[in-house]
């Protein structure tokens, strides 16, 4: 087929010329790498709303919050002034700032109201450490570091457990040695590293796996959602919502330690046992009165699943409603745990974290 290379007519409308942006060289670069942060903002700020309209039809009181991200401290691109410029926008209730190999950032973070955290590395997995006010320099043994972090009074967590989206896939051997870390521990069931806007992706999945696996075998292990953001551009991807008195990080860190807190990148989430919550023993009183779960989002919800000795126990279709919430009775069968997952209508979730049954 031949083609003509001549229009059959003007190739633009009269007067647009000034409009085209490759026209304005000097413009056109400014322009180019501010639009992708503004248009997180814009996404951060539906979210927050989103959140707002939520938290009005949500009994519970919560704070919300990521334990997990990057600055120009270790490898991060943004500074702390953007950090918290972001967080301010997605109105997060506290962020962390977990620099690689040290706390260099904590003075400028106090100034911003932004806590401090750092995330060495091990020879197996990073480590999440929270609450401690020195550089903490790694053995390079990984369950000697995490004794000696207990021992320090800090609280840590393990990031990414299976590697993170999209370059690095841990080896089994990084799966293996989790089993071996004593019981409760905190491991990030979402990490949001390398993503903008949406953090679930492949590794997420396989760590839910992971977590799964090793409830199952009857280990308490706390989930946490966190952003681990590199670029201001995805604080507030993930958080999560934490069941503290007040919005302390003392609190708020004793809070996660006895697994009080759900994840989200959406929707909110309640569950509880009789009188055992998330994070708690429930005892076979606690079983008689059924599992009662409260989910909501304001963008209304799609599906409310229940998820019990690493099996889907129960799946309800929640019909696009903002507010669910119901009473299920827990069969018999069940030993080691359970936990609800809440999926809007947008495919945005939360998980609870696990309520233990021994
Ligand atoms: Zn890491
Ligand atoms: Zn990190």
């Amino acid at each position: 087929m031949r083609i003509s290379k001549k229009n059959d007519g003007p190739a633009l409308m009269p007067g647009r010329r000034e409009n085209q942006l490759f026209r304005k060289p000097d413009q056109a670069i400014l322009k180019r790498w501010a639009y992708p942060l503004r248009m997180c903002h814009l996404v951060a700020e539906a979210m927050a709303a989103r959140i707002e309209r939520s938290k009005k039809l949500f009994r519970w009181k919560f704070f919300r919050g990521d334990f997990h991200s990057h600055t120009q401290h270790s490898d991060g691109i943004g500074t702390i002034a953007e950090t918290a410029e972001m967080v301010k926008i997605a109105k997060l209730d506290f962020q962390f700032v977990t620099d690689h190999w040290g706390i260099t950032q904590a003075p400028e973070c106090r100034k911003h109201g932004l806590w401090v955290g750092q995330e060495p590395g091990t020879q197996l997995h990073h480590l999440g450490i929270l609450g401690l006010r020195r550089a903490y320099a790694p053995q390079m043994d990984f369950l000697a570091d995490c004794a000696e972090l207990q021992r320090l009074g800090a609280t840590w967590f393990v990031p990414h457990p299976t590697g993170w989206w999209p370059t690095r896939i841990y080896p089994k051997e990084a799966w293996k040695i989790l089993e071996k870390l004593p019981s409760p521990f905190l491991m990030e069931v979402c990490n949001g590293a390398s993503n903008v806007i949406n953090a679930f992706d492949f590794t997420d999945a396989s760590a839910r796996i992971l977590w799964d696996g090793l409830l199952r075998k009857g280990r308490k292990v706390h989930a946490l959602g966190n952003t681990d953001a590199h670029a201001p551009h995805s604080i507030g991807i993930v958080w999560n919502g934490v069941f503290a008195s007040r919005c302390a990080e003392r609190d708020v860190l004793a809070a996660i330690r006895a697994g009080r807190s759900f994840l989200s990148d959406g929707p909110l989430l309640q569950t509880t046992l009789g009188r055992a919550g998330m994070g708690m023993d429930a005892s076979a009183a606690d079983r008689q009165n059924g599992l009662r779960i409260t989910a909501v989002d304001s963008e209304g919800l799609r599906s409310i699943r229940v998820i019990a000795d690493g099996r889907l126990l129960m799946e309800f279709d929640a019909r696009n409603r903002p507010f669910w919430e119901r009473r299920v009775a827990l069969p018999r069968r069940v030993r080691a745990y359970v936990r609800v997952e809440a999926t809007a209508s947008d495919a945005r979730r939360a998980y609870s974290n696990p309520i233990y049954l021994r």
